[in-house]
C-alpha cells in the first residue's frame, strides 16, 4: 500500500533521513522504531507531505506522494497523527471529531461519529464534553478518532504512547490492534517504546541515523537480542 524507495530528507546539511526504503500494507500495523534523532518524525513528515525529500520516491496505492500537498492527503485515504495530543481544547469531543471529517469534502456523517464511538465507547460517553477535561489517553483516543473521521485506508501515527501511563499505553495499542482487525486499514505507527510497538505490529523496520538498519516481520525482531540491544533499548 505504501512504498519507499531510496527516500532521502535533509535540513539544510544535516542529512536526515538516507535511502529509506520499505514497503507497509493494508491491514497490518508497521511499526518504525529508533533512537532520539533516528529520524522517524522525518520520515513521517516527508510521507505526508511536509516535508520534500531531495531524492527518492513514495507512493501511496499507486499515487506519487512526493509534490502531493499536506491537504490533498485525506482525499487520497492517507491520515497522520502528529506527534503531542492536538486537540481542540475548547472545543467538544465530537466538535474535534467532526473537524476531522472536514478534509474529506465538508460532509460528516452520522455513522462516521457512531463508528468512532463503537471503536472508543469513553469518546461516545463524553461525547459532549470540553476536550479540556480528558485524560491524556483519551486525549491520545481523540486525535485518533478524528483522524479516522476521514475514512482512512491509512493511518501515520507519531509516537502515539508519548507521556502516557503504561496501563493507558497498553489500552490505546490494543484498540490499535482491534482498528486494524475490524477496519483492515494499514498503520505507520512511529514509537521509541518499541517492546509495546512490537507487541501489537506485524512488521517492524528500525532507523538508526536516517538509515534502515532492520526491516522485517515484528516478532523475529523482537526476538533478536542483537538488534534490541543495538537499536531498541530492551
Ligand atoms: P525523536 O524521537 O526525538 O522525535 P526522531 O527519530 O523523530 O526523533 P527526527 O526528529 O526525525 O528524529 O530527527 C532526525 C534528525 O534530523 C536529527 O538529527 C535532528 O536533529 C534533525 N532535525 C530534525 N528536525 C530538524 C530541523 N527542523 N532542522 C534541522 N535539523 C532537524
Amino acid at each position: 500500500m505504501l512504498e519507499l524507495h531510496e527516500l532521502s530528507t535533509s535540513y539544510g546539511p544535516v542529512k536526515a533521513l538516507r535511502g529509506v526504503s520499505f514497503t507497509a500494507k493494508e491491514g497490518a500495523i508497521t511499526a518504525v522504531l529508533g533512537a532520539n534523532g533516528a529520524g522517524k518524525t522525518t520520515l513521517l513528515r516527508t510521507i505526508s507531505g511536509l516535508l520534500r525529500p531531495t531524492s527518492g520516491t513514495a507512493t501511496f496505492a499507486g499515487t506519487d506522494l512526493v509534490g502531493t500537498a499536506p491537504e490533498k492527503m485525506p482525499r487520497l485515504g492517507l491520515s497522520h497523527v502528529p506527534e503531542g495530543r492536538g486537540v481542540i481544547t475548547e472545543l467538544t469531543v465530537e466538535e474535534n471529531l467532526r473537524l476531522g471529517g472536514l478534509g474529506r469534502g465538508g460532509k460528516v456523517r452520522g455513522d462516521d461519529l457512531q463508528r468512532v464511538f463503537d471503536l472508543f465507547p469513553v469518546l461516545g460517553e463524553r461525547r459532549t464534553a470540553v476536550a479540556h477535561v480528558l485524560s491524556g489517553g483519551e486525549r491520545q483516543m481523540l486525535v485518533v478518532g478524528r483522524a479516522l473521521m476521514a475514512r482512512p485506508r491509512m493511518l501515520l501515527l507519531d509516537e502515539p504512547s508519548l507521556g502516557l501511563a503504561p496501563r493507558v499505553v497498553a489500552q490505546i495499542f490494543s484498540l490499535l490492534r482491534d482498528l486494524v482487525a475490524r477496519e483492515g486499514l494499514a498503520v505507520l505507527l512511529v514509537e521509541q517504546n518499541a517492546r509495546s510497538a512490537l507487541s501489537i505490529a506485524d512488521h517492524g523496520v528500525v532507523l538508526n541515523l536516517g538509515a534502515v538498519v532492520a526491516d522485517q516481520d515484528a516478532a523475529s525482531l523482537a526476538a533478536d537480542d542483537t538488534l534490541r540491544h543495538a537499536y531498541l533499548g530492551f
